[in-house]
């Protein structure tokens, strides 16, 4: 089959791999019929999240199961499926308390016998073996492990591109405001207008925001904040004019909920410098920490843009000062999608309003081009293989 592999920093191709066969009695096959590009890509792209073999891509995709293995009965050939980004076994300790990003399970490369973190957790698709080494969705088939945990079957009459993104950015947007604690009336300001911080103000206005605010350094992408999400918008020029900006429309206090949905991106010079993955110079976390200024004392920062290992100068004072809540993880989309599916299928909420490219998979190299250099005024990138 053809699939988007990984070789090395900022060199993705469409290659022949091996098709993928059921290994395991809980998995399904998957024959995709759309996928798209994430910004978490890019990280990997980037080289921030390393990886060192050839692997396939793509944790956002939907399509139609091909087969199931024998363990599996909520679905079979022909059902039209959507599949949360991350893999999860669904009876471990995380998995029954609302962390399927947490799962004990999923991941082999993960954990104290000499694994990258000292405890189990989190498994992606197309994340690199960090994540679990799992070959992803950007391609014509995909392998779904523990597929009576992760897929939903969508109803009849909606098209892909209305629900293709429940796989990820708007649970993704939708736990940013949900860790916000928003109950209604709340000033909300956005880091990043790109597709997570789009859908984040989408759903900070489903939970009865007062006031949402996307911030970003592309003109293009807040006009599309303003247009898609209907929200007042911040030219990022500095630090200091942000934060100065943010108090000025609150009455000094600063924002209820600050939303960090850009991550590591606003360093990525940084680690273009050091030409490396490792030992490179620690960036900041630019944006988290503006988040910390730009919150109201006894506010709340939810991060859901990515950091790794070399962004992790936190300023820690500021946090304890302030007397912040902060939290941030990768979403647990399992525990959140039938509800927003259900959002989706009354017409309350509109998520196919950002894509502005499709591409044939064929030419997701240059997909990829597009998205990560802002060309075009690009905000999402759909695949179709
Ligand atoms: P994207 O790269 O398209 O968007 C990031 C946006 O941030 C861009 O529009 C960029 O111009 C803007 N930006 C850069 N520096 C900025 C700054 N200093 N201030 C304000 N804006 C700035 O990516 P995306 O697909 O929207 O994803 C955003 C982040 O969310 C990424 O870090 C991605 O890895 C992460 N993500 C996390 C999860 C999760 O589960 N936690 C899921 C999906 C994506
Ligand atoms: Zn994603
Ligand atoms: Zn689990």
């Amino acid at each position: 089959m053809k699939a988007l592999v990984f070789h090395k920093i900022n060199d993705v191709r469409v290659e022949n791999v091996e098709d993928p066969k059921i290994e395991e009695s809980r998995d399904a096959i998957i024959r995709v019929t759309s996928t798209a590009i994430c910004g978490s890509d890019l990280h990997i792209l980037d080289g921030f999240v390393p990886q060192m073999r050839n692997m396939v891509l793509g944790h956002e995709f939907m399509g139609i199961v091909e087969e199931v293995g024998s363990g599996i009965t909520n679905l079979k050939k022909g059902d039209r499926v959507v599949v949360p980004f991350p893999i999860a076994c669904g009876t471990c300790y995380f998995c029954t308390h609302q962390w399927p990003t947490q799962c004990e399970n999923s991941n082999p490369n993960y954990g104290p016998e000499g694994g990258f973190m000292d405890q189990k957790g989190a498994a992606l698709f197309g994340y690199t073996d960090l994540y679990g080494g799992y070959n992803g969705g950007q391609a014509e088939y995909v392998r779904v492990p523990y597929a009576d945990f992760g897929p939903r079957i969508v109803p009849d009459g909606l098209t892909d591109e209305q629900v293709l993104f429940l796989t990820d950015i708007f649970p993704t947007g939708w736990a940013a405001a949900d860790w916000g604690r928003i109950k209604g009336g709340e000033t909300v300001a956005i880091f990043g207008a790109g597709p997570v911080g789009i859908m984040a103000a989408k759903s900070a206005w489903l939970m009865g925001a007062g006031r949402v605010i996307n911030i970003d350094l592309q003109p293009y992408r807040l006009e599309m904040a303003r247009q898609a999400a209907n929200s007042e918008t911040i030219l990022w020029e500095n630090q200091e004019q942000v934060v100065e900006e943010i108090r000025s429309r609150t009455e000094g206090r600063g924002a209820d909920v600050c939303i960090d949905a850009v991550g590591m991106e606003a360093d990525r010079s940084i680690l273009d410098k050091a030409k490396a993955v490792f030992n490179v110079e620690k960036g900041t976390a630019k944006v988290l920490e503006t988040c910390l200024s730009a919150v109201r004392r006894g506010g709340v920062v939810s991060v859901v843009g990515v950091y790794g290992s070399a962004f992790d100068n936190f300023p820690i004072y500021k946090w304890f000062d302030k007397g912040v809540t902060l939290m941030g993880t990768q979403a647990p989309v399992q525990i959140y999608i039938d509800h927003l599916m259900k959002l989706v299928q009354e017409g309350k909420v509109r998520l196919d309003d950002i894509i502005t490219h499709t591409l044939p998979l064929d030419q997701a190299a240059q997909g990829y081009e597009i998205f990560k250099k802002k060309e075009d005024n690009c905000v999402k990138v759909v695949l179709k293989p």
